[in-house]
Formats: structure tokens, sequence, C-alpha cells
């Protein structure tokens, strides 16, 4: 069995930069630190800061003292705010590619456009993209949504960070027939859709593909979403213990990736696994 990782695969810049300046607020002693929610999207990388110090708390009302981490998927401006005016220290692990949205939106805004967000309702990123206009914007998931909403002189579109550049082109399309004027900001990230298109290639001519990442993590859903779509059968699973033999005992070809919140550890377990006879799987 010949097993491969895909080309572009696992941690991206943003979870990167976020983890290191966490890491290097834990080894400061003299205060405790606190992520507002999870810092990034994976449980297991979650626990490992846990075990480090670093508190994960719902709201600014569980912490009297300390840091506060605003997490890579970026918060509601108001929570900053609320933050610095009780003296906390603010880390700002805000993705500056999240940021340049928040840039986008707030500018879209103010020029009088009616602002529509390509994104999951409910993730973080959307709702602090959201804030940036005083949740004044009409977050849709797909085109068919997009025919719901009323005819207007100018909108303003811009995406979540980790969603397909196809979803973008049909709700651009589809809200191109609802106004005179259309302002579109592709705000996907490079580290996305280079994780997107090898996971692409790699299932294309994979018997089996493996996409490893949290549940809760919108990027891995939509590798997982683009390797069903090629009609190679996938498997989502968060941790090697959820591999199972079966899925890879014919398979010759072996695809694996990540999603950007991914450590590498977890997928080269989920590698060894995959490779371990003991599990009754045939090495490669
Ligand atoms: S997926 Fe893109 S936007 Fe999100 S943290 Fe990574 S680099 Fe930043």
């Amino acid at each position: 069995m010949d097993i491969t990782v895909a080309k572009n695969a696992g941690f991206c810049f943003g979870v990167k930069r976020a983890l290191e300046l966490v890491a290097r607020a834990a080894d400061d002693p003299s205060r405790p630190v606190h992520t507002l929610g999870p810092l990034i999207h994976n449980p297991q990388e979650i626990a490992r800061l846990d075990a480090r110090g670093v508190r994960q708390v719902r709201s600014l009302d569980e912490v009297n003292e300390g840091a506060i981490v605003l997490s890579a998927h970026g918060v509601d401006p108001k929570i900053e705010d609320t933050a610095r005016a009780r003296g906390l220290p603010v880390i700002d692990a805000t993705c500056p590619f999240v940021r340049r949205a928040h840039d986008h939106i707030r500018g879209l805004a103010e020029e009088g456009y009616a602002v529509v967000i390509l994104g999951d309702r409910g993730h973080r990123e959307v709702e602090g993209l959201a804030a940036r206009v005083g949740g004044k914007a009409e977050i849709v998931t797909s085109a068919e949504e997009v025919h719901e909403l009323p005819f207007r002189r100018r909108y303003g579109l811009v995406v979540q960070t980790t969603q397909r550049p196809q979803a973008l082109c049909e709700v651009a399309a589809a809200l191109a027939e609802r106004c005179r004027e259309l302002r579109v900001f592709n705000t996907i990230c490079e580290a996305t859709m280079k994780r997107q298109e090898s996971a692409r290639e790699l299932a294309e001519r994979s018997d089996v593909m493996i996409v490893v990442g949290g549940r809760n993590s919108a990027n891995t859903r939509r590798l997982h979403e683009i390797c069903i779509s090629t009609g190679t059968p996938t498997h989502h699973v968060e941790t090697a213990d959820e591999v199972d033999a079966a899925w890879v005992r014919a398979a010759g070809r072996v695809g694996v990736t990540a999603g950007a919140s991914t450590p590498d550890w977890i997928v080269d377990e989920v590698v060894t696994r995959l490779r371990d006879p003991g599990k009754g799987i045939e090495a490669g």
C-alpha cells in the first residue's frame, strides 16, 4: 500500500502564528493566559495548550486577571474593547488574512454597499466579520439563499477565508442578478486554496482518502467535501484511533490530507496507524 500525504496539508501560517504567540505568553509565569473559546479548531492541540496552563473560557466574565488571547478566527471588536477597558492584557492572534477581510467588509459598509458574507452561520470568523459592520450583513451559505435577498442598487460580497472558490463564484453570479452594482472581495486565504487544490489532486489519483482534522474545523470539513466530490471514498478522522483498517485493506494508493489546524504529530500518527500491520493493514 502506497500512502501519500498531500503536498499542502496541516498547519497554516495563521495557526502556527497563533500557537507561537500563545506558547510565548504561556512561558511567562507571572500571569495566567486565557483563550476565548478554542484558539484553533483542533481539540487535541487545545488539550496540549491546556496542559501548559492555557485556559479556555466562554466569556470575559470568567476572567479576573491574566491575559486574553484573541483567536486566529478573530472576535467581535466589542470583546476586545471590553478586555482592554478592564485592563486585561490582550494578545491578538487574529490571522492577518482574517484582518484583511475585516478591512474589506468595513470599507464596503462605509461606501454604502449592502454587505453579504458567504460563510458558515455561527462560525466565529463569520460572527467576527458581521460584527465589524454592527451585524448589518446578510450571511449566506449558498447561491440558493441569495435568491431570497431583496433587489438592491449595490451589494458588496466578502467570503469566509476557508470557503471554496467555486461557492464564491456561484454566490457572486447569483448576487449579480440581485443588484445594479456588485463589488466582490475574494477573501479566501491562499493557504486554504492550496490545501483544497492539493487535496483534490491527490484524491483524483488515490483509491481512498483520509482527511485528518477537528470535526469543528470548517476548513477540514471543506477538504472532506472536496475529496468526496471527486468520487474517491473518503473518511474524516480526528485522531489515529478512529482509523478503521477495513477502509484501506484493499487499497493500493491511500491519500492523506489535513486541515489547517491539524498538527503534524496527529497526521504522523494517522500515517503510522495506516501502516501498522498490527491493525490488520499491510505496510506499503
Ligand atoms: S486558514 Fe488562512 S485565514 Fe485561517 S488561520 Fe490559516 S492562514 Fe489564516
